[in-house]
Order: C-alpha cells, then structure tokens, then sequence
C-alpha cells in the first residue's frame, strides 16, 4: 500500500507517563503504517524539560507559530510532589500555559459523540463546543477583606476616583481586570473556529447589570463581527447571536446543541464541566488552541493518567482511552491536508475518527465507557481496543 504523503511537517510535542506510551502506540499501529508522517519532534516530557531548562517548550511554541500546526500529548504540570518525584531544579511553568501566552489563543473544547453511548442530556443530539476565553476575570483579580469598615477606592490613571463601597462593619471586597486586546483576539479566535467548522456562534455576557466590564465585550464582538466577519458568516450560512448569559443558559438547554458556545473565563470553566459530563467524560473531547492569526495546537483535554500509568510500570495492562488523543492526532493531520491541499491526508483523518466510533459502537471499548454503553460491550485494554480500531480503518 502506497502511503499518504504530506507537505508541511506537524509540530509534534511528546509528553508525559500513560499518554506519551499512548502516544507511540497510537502512531505505530494508527498513523505511521498509513501516513508518510512529516513531523518536528519535540520531547516536553518533564525529564527533558528539565534537561533542557525548559528551553524546549518555547522552541516547540515557536515552531507552531512557524509551521501552523501542532498535536500535543498531555503533559505533567509540576507541583512540589513533581519536583521531588522528577529530581527537577525547579518547578517548572504549565507548557500550556506557555503555549497559550505564546500563541495568545482561546481553547475549544469538543465532547466526541458515539452512536450507542449514552448522553445524559436527550434533547443534545449534536455536540457543543465549548470556547472559554483564558485571560483575565477574577483568575487574576484583587481581593481583601475590609475587618474594620471603612471605604474602599477605586483609583483610575487619569485621577478620577470611583467609591466601590463604604464598608459600615466587616465585609470583602474584588476587583479584576480585562483588557481590550485580549478580548479582541478572543472574538477573532472564536469567529475564525466557527468558520472552520461552519457552525453558528453563541457569545453571552451580563452587559444589562456590568454596563461597562461586560458591555465592553459584548461591544468587541459585534465590532469584529460587523467589520471582519459578518459577510463570511453569511457567505458560510453561519449566524452569530449575542444574549445575556441568563437567557443563553435556558436556551442552550432547550435546543439540540450544535453551536460554538464562547464564554468569559468564569463562565467557561463552569460550563465546560457541566458539557463534559453531560457528554460522558473527559476522554471523550477533544481540545484545540487556536491563535488571532489561525495558528493550532491540538490535544486531550485529559491529563497524563498518573494512575494508570504507575499500573502499567508495574507490568499491568491498562484500560486507559486513547481516543482524545487519536484526535487530537487526527485534527492536526486534518487541519494540515486542508491547508497544503492534500485531499487524501483529510479523507484519512475522517476514516481514523470513523474507525475509533464504529469500534465502540461495535461494543468494543476501554473500561471508562462501558457504564455509559447501551448494549453488551465489552471492555479491553488498551492495545487491544488500538488493535481493534486499526482493524476497522483497513476495512
Ligand atoms: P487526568 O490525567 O486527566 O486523570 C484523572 C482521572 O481521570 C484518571 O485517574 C482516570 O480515572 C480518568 N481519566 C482521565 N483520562 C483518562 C483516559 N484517557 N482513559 C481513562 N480514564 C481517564 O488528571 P490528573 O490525574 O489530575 O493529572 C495527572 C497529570 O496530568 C498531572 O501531573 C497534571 O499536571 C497533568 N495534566 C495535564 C494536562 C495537559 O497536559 N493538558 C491536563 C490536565 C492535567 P480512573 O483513575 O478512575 O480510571
Ligand atoms: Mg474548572
């Protein structure tokens, strides 16, 4: 069999424990014997960052900003246990993190719809994507507590004073932040994602009750739209709705789903779990970063699987679910073919995804998902659900 050629190479950054022997399983039974793979291969697993300072996260962040595409296995973010465990001479940053500053983007995340498995919510027959701006809000806001009364200011550069209340007895007090630039990339990131997959968008504030903070993002995103993307929304037969966030929360309930749902940061880590759960589980959605400029790093939205894979080091065969990170694979081969033109290389990120559902639907599965099943399955490791699926794209 002839394989499938590439032009441009993926930027391929390996990761940490379950997921990097994931990794290489899913590129030897999966991709390899299919593509002639075109990759730059950058090692973030921890050992190496440390080796190399951590010189080789911001390399691989440059080289997707270079190249455009970029997978990503899931990565150990160090914690004090990781110092110790690692022997590292420091505690070194979040790699998403430092993607995300560098490529300054937004995440997407996507639940993986199965024929046969279970979502909780009947009426959701298509999958929503979650777009959860990552800057600013109360993650990194102000606060104090006020024990004695008294009043608290709000001082502005130009002079003016603002009183935010004048404390009788104890009470707290918040202030945050956001900035006009990071929202504008975050409106252009969730307009350009809506385009690529052609789906409607929905963006929610409270611009009735914060008349400036929230208003200034829901001005944002209707400036962007009506100059940059208005007319290819139309053009696309997609549309763009704002509404406060009260009314989005009943209305998203009620429909079918199917929209890209943006959120600010607060509103966007609540409701990507209550969408994760309804749809199953967090091996089951895929994870993009997209940057301003149309630049993609894709990934799990799962972390290293520390359980299983201390299962594994002592020789037990893990049922872990590779198939966030088939996808992430996928929508990075994907996402190259349509940019270099190359047919066949989409066509078979298509047939890969079509394998890993038939395989399931077919009963097949890692343990994870068997509670959620409809039917009999049946529950393998995870070389042999790997197996099962390579069966099914030679098919
Ligand atoms: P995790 O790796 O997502 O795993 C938490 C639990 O979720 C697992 O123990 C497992 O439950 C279940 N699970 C997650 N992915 C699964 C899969 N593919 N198949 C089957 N079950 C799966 O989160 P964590 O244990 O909190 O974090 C582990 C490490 O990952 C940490 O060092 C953290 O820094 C890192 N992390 C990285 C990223 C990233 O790179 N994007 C994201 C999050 C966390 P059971 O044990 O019950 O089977
Ligand atoms: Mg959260």
């Amino acid at each position: 069999m002839t394989k499938i050629a590439m032009k441009t190479p993926i930027v391929e950054l390996d990761g940490d424990e379950m997921t990097r022997i994931l990794w290489a399983k899913i590129k030897e039974k999966l991709i390899l014997p299919f593509v002639d793979l075109k990759s730059i291969y950058y090692d973030l697993g921890l050992p190496n960052r440390e080796e190399t300072k951590d010189a080789v996260t911001v390399e691989a962040a440059e080289a997707i900003k270079k190249y455009g595409v970029g997978v990503k296995c899931a990565t150990i973010t160090p914690n004090a246990s990781r110092v110790k465990e690692y022997n590292l001479s420091q505690m070194w940053k979040s790699p998403n993190g430092t993607s995300r500053s560098r490529l300054d983007g937004t995440v997407f995340r996507a639940p993986i719809m199965v024929k046969g498995l279970k979502v909780l919510m009947t009426t959701w027959t298509q999958p929503i994507v979650i777009a959860r701006h990552a800057y600013g809000d109360v993650y990194s806001g102000v606060e104090g507590y006020v024990p004695d009364g008294g009043a608290v200011v709000l001082k502005f550069p130009d002079g003016t004073e603002k009183t935010v209340f004048d404390f009788k007895g104890p009470g707290i007090v918040q202030a945050m932040h956001n900035t006009d630039k990071s929202i504008t990339s975050f409106a252009r990131s969730c307009m350009n994602y809506a385009l690529d997959v052609k789906k409607d968008l929905w963006f929610n504030a409270k611009d009735t009750i914060s008349k400036i903070y929230d208003h200034r993002f829901k001005d944002i995103f209707n400036e962007i739209y009506e100059k940059e993307y208005k007319e290819r929304f139309e053009k696309a037969g997609i549309t763009y709705f704002y509404t406060l966030i009260d009314d989005a929360v009943s209305r998203i309930m009620k429909s079918n789903g199917g929209m890209i749902w943006a959120c600010k940061n607060y509103d966007g880590d609540v409701m990507s779990d209550m969408v994760a759960t309804v749809f199953g589980s967090l091996a089951m959605m895929t994870s993009v970063l997209v940057s301003p400029d149309g630049k993609y790093e894709y990934e799990a939205a799962h972390g290293t699987v520390t359980r299983h894979y201390y299962k594994y080091l002592q020789g037990e065969q893990t049922s872990t679910n590779p198939i966030a990170t088939i996808y992430a694979w996928t929508g990075a081969l994907r996402k190259r073919g349509e940019l270099d033109g190359l047919k066949d290389l989409s066509d078979f990120a298509d047939r890969l995804e079509k394998a890993c559902l038939d395989t399931i639907t077919d009963g097949i599965m890692t343990k994870d998902l068997l509670p959620n099943y409809e039917g009999e399955g049946k529950a393998v490791t995870s070389d042999e659900f790997l197996d099962a699926i390579a069966a099914h794209i030679a098919k």
